[in-house]
């Protein structure tokens, strides 16, 4: 497991310490050095090598173009339900918010979001739900799985973390890939903003991607919610080393990571604020160190960053998204009676991220070739 065999050993305060005391000397001699790996990303990840990200661009376009080639993924999430019985600080979902629309899709609506997702031209869908398992529960996910093999070629799931044999009745109903977040990798801090809940608990958390190796999903994700925690190169780090951990545990499986970026936050949440320019560093040292892991970005960000973040290390990007559930169906769209998630920076269409990424020379995949990885 990442929580003892990893976790354990590294203390996250001591990781703050390391990048605060990074110099100019030590981000010019990893970088001349042109070996990477995870041992030198506090370097890469530190304020001291913010002055060399047209060095790491450079050689993060060229990984990124060797492990992956000119191709992203493009996908969308269907919100099944915004119903939640935990409290995590930030989130609009959160039970503490009395006064939101709440909604659990009725299968038939979830027949014609996959509808309306297919005829948008996506075929990759990741279910995603709040963590409410009397509303969305083994049954109804197996369900809706089966529903959405008609209408995708892939398909993963974004839910509350499961024990082994959940995980596993899953996959073997469909479902090829695992996201779920840390959050915050900093056990003091994660307590702080998931006072209540099975949220709370840390370790039950962390150690799900292990359960979903286990189990045997052909794909894992996971990251770090970035805002949440002050100390976020931090952050990024330990999200690393879960990765790089997960792709040597269960090699079979692809492992994708993301640094979904918390700007504006519901119940009046402050959040730390963290630039453009650190974004974009972050996402460059991920590249030079994990040099075949899955690189994911979503909505939240706007369309001119993820523009120029194109070719520097992504490798699958969420398009057209909708995070309110019933938001795709055309008879609901935009009155879907359901409150948000959080609100989409890009909502362009998948036309026009497609278009977009030809003129970079990419060619946006509408569906998971995995199988041919493995074939
Ligand atoms: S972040 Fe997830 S678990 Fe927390 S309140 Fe929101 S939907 Fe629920």
């Amino acid at each position: 497991m990442f929580s003892d065999e990893i976790y354990s050993r590294i203390n996250f305060s001591e990781t703050v310490n390391t990048v605060a005391l990074t110099t100019v000397a030590d981000a010019e001699k990893v970088l001349s050095n042109g070996h990477f790996d995870i041992s030198t990303l506090p370097i890469l990840l530190s304020a001291a090598a913010a002055d060399y990200l047209e060095d790491m661009a450079q050689i993060a376009v060229q990984r990124t173009r060797e492990r992956f080639g000119n191709t992203v993924l493009l996908y969308a999430p269907l919100y099944l339900s915004n119903e939640c019985s935990n409290s995590c600080l930030y989130c609009g979902f959160s039970l503490i918010n009395k006064d939101i629309h709440r909604r659990t899709l009725a299968l038939s609506e979830v027949e014609r979001e996959f509808i309306a997702i297919q005829k948008a031209g996506i075929k990759h869908i990741l279910l995603v739900s709040g963590e409410h398992p009397a509303k969305v529960n083994l049954e109804y996910l197996k369900e809706a799985l089966q529903i959405g093999h008609t209408y995708a070629a892939s398909l993963g799931i974004e839910i509350y973390p499961l024990e082994t044999e959940g995980y596993k009745l899953l996959s073997n109903s469909g479902a090829e890939t695992l996201t779920i977040y840390q959050e915050t990798y900093e056990e003091r801090r994660y307590g702080e903003v998931h006072p209540a809940g099975r949220k709370k608990d840390f370790f039950w958390r962390l150690s799900a991607p292990d359960r979903a190796g286990e189990a045997g999903f052909r794909g894992i994700g996971v990251g770090s919610l970035l805002g949440l925690n002050e100390n976020t190169a931090a952050d990024v780090y330990f999200a690393a080393l879960h990765a790089d951990y997960l792709r040597s545990r269960y090699w079979r499986t692809s492992i994708n990571i993301s640094l979904p970026r918390l700007k504006y936050a519901a119940n009046g949440f402050n959040t730390y604020a963290v630039s453009d320019a650190e974004y974009v560093q972050y996402i460059l040292a991920l590249r030079l160190v994990l040099g075949d892991v899955g690189i994911t970005l979503s909505t939240r960000e706007e369309s001119s960053l993820r523009n120029n973040l194109i070719g520097l290390g992504i490798t699958q990007m969420s398009a057209a998204s909708k995070t309110e559930p019933g938001g795709y169906s055309d008879e609901y769209s935009g009155q879907s009676g359901a409150t948000p998630q959080f609100q989409v920076e890009d909502s362009r269409s998948v036309e026009e991220v497609t278009l977009m990424l030809k003129s970079k020379g990419i060619e946006g995949l509408i569906k998971d070739n995995w199988r041919l990885d493995f074939s």
